[in-house]
This record gives C-alpha cells, structure tokens and sequence, in this order.
C-alpha cells in the first residue's frame, strides 16, 4: 500500500475486525495513548465496531491537554507585556487558564501570534529586534526536536530577543504513571507511532517486562489502529506480554538517532506536572544549562500566580481513562468547545472534543 486512503480500505478493516473478533475470548481493555488515535479510533467508529473484544481507554496522549495550568497562566502574563511578541500553535490559544486564555490576551492589545513553525517564531525576531519574542514550546518527543532545532537557530542567527516557554512532556513515564495508578484498569498500550519515529522502541521493553502488559506501536489510519489492536489482542489472548511494532512503515527501532541527539544537546529531562493529573517524576523536558539564556521562564520571572481550576471540569479522570467525555456532567452542556471549562475539549487531539465533534447525539439527556 502507497497511499493514505489505501489504509482506509473497509473490505480489508471489516476482514482484520473480524478477526480480533473472532481471536478475543473476552473485552480486553486497551489504552491508545495519543490524543491523535483516540480522534482516529472515534471518527471512524473503531470502537464501536470492535465492542465485545476491545475496549479503549482514552490516555493522557494530548499535549496541549496536560500542559499545567501554571504553565498556561505564566503564558497569559508573558504574552500580556506590551514588549513581547508571544507565538504559540493555534491550539493552545483557546485553552483556559485560571481566568482566561490567550484569545483574551490579544484581544485586550496582546501581540498574539499564531505561527506553524518555531522557526517562523525565530523569524519573527529577527524582523523585530525592539521585541521580545517568546515561542511557547509545548508537545511530546514528536515536536521537540524541531523546537530544539528553533533554539540552536536562534544562537546561530545572534537573536538576543528570543526565548522559549518550555512544557514538553515525555510518554515512558506517563505509562509508568498510569500502570501504577491504584484504578488503573489497562491491559495494553498501543504506542503512539510518531513518539516513536523519533525516540525508536527502546524505552518501552522495560515497561513491558516490569508491568506485563504489551505495548504495541502503532500508527493512526483505520488500518493501522487495527493492526495494533490485532497484535495486542493475540498477545493478550496468548499470555505473552511483549513489545512489537505494528507501524513499520515509518518506525524503526532505533527512532531518528539525529533527532534524538538535538534533543539531548538543548533540553534535559526533569519532573513536570500534568494538567489534571499532577506531577511525573522524569516526565518532562527544559532547556539544559547551556541553553538557559534562551528559557523563557528565567528572562520573565512570573511567580506567585495563583492558579484556579475550574471545580467542574474532570479532565483529569478523562486523561487517566478513569472517565468518558460524554460521562462527564458538563458535557456538551457547560462545556463545548467554544465555551470549554478543560483544556480537552478545545485540543485538536483533546478526548472530549473527539466526543463532541463524533458522539455527542449519543449523550443521554441530562448529561
Ligand atoms: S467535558 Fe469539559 S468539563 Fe468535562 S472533563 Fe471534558 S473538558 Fe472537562
């Protein structure tokens, strides 16, 4: 197969449901655990088709979901200074912080600014060297290479003026986080594909030899997704917990070696807190110490926010597969993405906004 829509094929995605169908002897429970999937898995009734032999678990996999509200709220204050030109991914202008959200900010006068690449934001300041600009870097090892990259380009071009905001968040100890949550109810991980274009497998045989369950790489078209779930459930079935790679097509197992060797040059592993879910030991990333003059936080010293969630959002059970979207109370009524009280309901890899755009007629009345 060549192309995209070649694996979306439905003759050959009702054949491999038949077959999961036909090996699983009971509903195993799996996690996907990138927000990407899980939008996957609903639009195309994944789900729903193989109910009886899987069911999903909807995993923490959404970056702009668990960026912590701190980190959202000292945006908020870097990108309300009027010497500052602050440039995010589009996501993240509509996620809530305690009060508001960067929508808000440029709204009031901020300069906002929405770009496609960390290196567009590095563009920005060289253009504007009366300004400050700062790049909000948030994401999993899939986009923190390319916002490494932005911060040796910003050395490279002599740009004073540019900083980054970083938040990025790694998947190993989220999976660790979620084996030993009390509730956890996982019985195997597919593994986001384009973590691991970069990062290879090798981080996730530990994982299947210290909590038995597999891990399966897999990647996000119909076909992928059930080639995942295939291999899972026959590991299942058969008592064999091991690692495999279902997406070989564009994961080798060594990952991206130049990629990784970015990453380990400007950032350097350290705890992070999860939005909803609290703090990961080893689960984040920040700019090492050779690289501190470009961090963001440093060169705005913004302290004592004091950070409101708000009471009614369950985001957090959401991110942990411990709750549906739709089984949240506020669903679709105090919460839809153009009012969201979560940040999951206005990511584009958000579970709840996954319910809303694919399920929402399905919410009983009252929800
Ligand atoms: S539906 Fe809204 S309030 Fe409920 S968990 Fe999702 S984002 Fe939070």
């Amino acid at each position: 197969m060549r192309f995209l829509d070649e694996f979306a094929d439905p003759v050959l995605a009702r054949r491999m449901i038949e077959q999961i169908k036909a090996t699983a002897t009971r509903t195993w429970t799996l996690m996907e655990v990138c927000g990407g999937q899980t939008h996957s898995i609903i639009r195309n009734g994944v789900d729903t088709l193989l109910a009886g032999a899987v069911e999903f678990i909807h995993g923490p996999g959404c970056p702009v979901c668990v960026t912590p509200l701190e980190m959202i709220d000292r945006s908020l204050e870097i990108a309300s200074r009027p010497d500052v030109v602050f440039c995010s991914f589009g996501d993240m202008l509509r996620v809530p912080g305690s009060g508001r959200d960067l929508f808000h900010v440029r709204a009031d006068g901020g300069d906002v600014r929405v770009v496609y690449s960390p290196l567009d934001a590095v563009r920005i300041a060289a253009d504007n060297p009366a300004k400050q600009v700062v790049f909000f870097g948030v994401g999993f090892e899939t986009t923190a290479p390319a916002n490494a990259m932005a911060v040796v380009a910003a050395r490279e071009r002599g740009l004073r003026n540019f900083s980054m905001l970083v938040s990025h968040v790694r998947v190993p100890p989220a999976i660790t986080a979620v084996m030993r949550s009390p509730r956890c109810r996982v019985e195997g991980f597919l593994a986001a594909g384009h973590v691991c274009t970069v990062m290879g497998t090798a981080e996730y045989g530990p994982l299947v030899e210290r909590f038995g369950v597999p891990i399966v790489v897999t990647g996000f078209e119909p076909l992928d997704l059930l080639a995942g779930v295939r291999q899972s459930v026959e590991l299942l079935e058969a008592g064999a917990p091991a690692l495999r790679n279902a997406y070989p097509r564009a994961v080798a197992a060594e990952g991206n070696p130049v990629a990784q060797r970015v990453l380990a040059d400007v950032f350097e592993v350290c705890d992070r807190k999860w939005r909803g879910i609290g703090e990961i030991p080893a689960s984040g990333w920040r700019l090492s110490g050779e690289w501190a003059d470009f961090d963001a936080g440093r060169r705005f010293a913004v302290d004592d926010l004091e950070v409101r969630e708000s009471p009614d959002c369950r985001a957090g059970e959401v991110l942990q597969g411990l709750l549906k979207p739709h089984h949240c109370p506020a669903f679709g009524s105090r919460c839809t993405p153009r009012s969201p009280l979560g940040a999951t309901m206005v990511s584009s890899e958000g579970a709840c906004a996954a319910y809303y755009a694919f399920r929402r007629l399905e919410v009983p009345s009252g929800a």
